[in-house]
């Protein structure tokens, strides 16, 4: 495996610019540079995992602890009415990007979006 920083350690590092949305010593969340829906954001563990099953429990303690703060924060920005809360783990399901991330899609009622049960229908 190559020992290249991901793309996400460089946004955390500051490298390539991103908004960044929350920060703690261990994760931060900054908005999708293409976004589902408006207030599309990733969650990350600031240290590269490329897979779920790779990161510590405390990293994955703190990244859903993140998830289930920012989750409500982000709908009642964008006046969302629900959220799609997901991860691709692995390429075969869609992971582009080679460093845990957990999308927090905001839905809005009417929006003609797909559940996460039906992505790979
Ligand atoms: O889950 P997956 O790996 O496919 O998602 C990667 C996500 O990272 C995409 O939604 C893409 O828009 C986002 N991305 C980003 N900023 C970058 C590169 C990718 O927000 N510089």
């Amino acid at each position: 495996m190559s020992d290249d920083p991901t793309i996400f350690e460089q946004i955390v590092a500051g490298e390539i610019p991103a908004r960044i949305v929350y920060e703690t010593d261990t994760v931060a969340a900054f908005l999708d540079a293409n976004p589902l829906a408006p207030g599309h954001t990733l969650v990350v563990p600031k240290d590269a995992y490329e897979r779920l099953g790779e990161l510590p429990d405390e990293i994955a303690a703190d990244v859903w602890a993140a998830v289930q703060e920012l989750t409500p924060r982000i709908e009642s920005a964008v006046d969302a009415d629900a959220s799609n809360v997901g991860v691709n783990n692995g390429s075969a399901a869609g992971q582009e990007v080679p460093h845990v991330h957990v999308h927090i899609v905001p839905r809005f009622e009417g929006d003609g979006g797909r559940p996460i049960h039906a992505v790979a229908g």
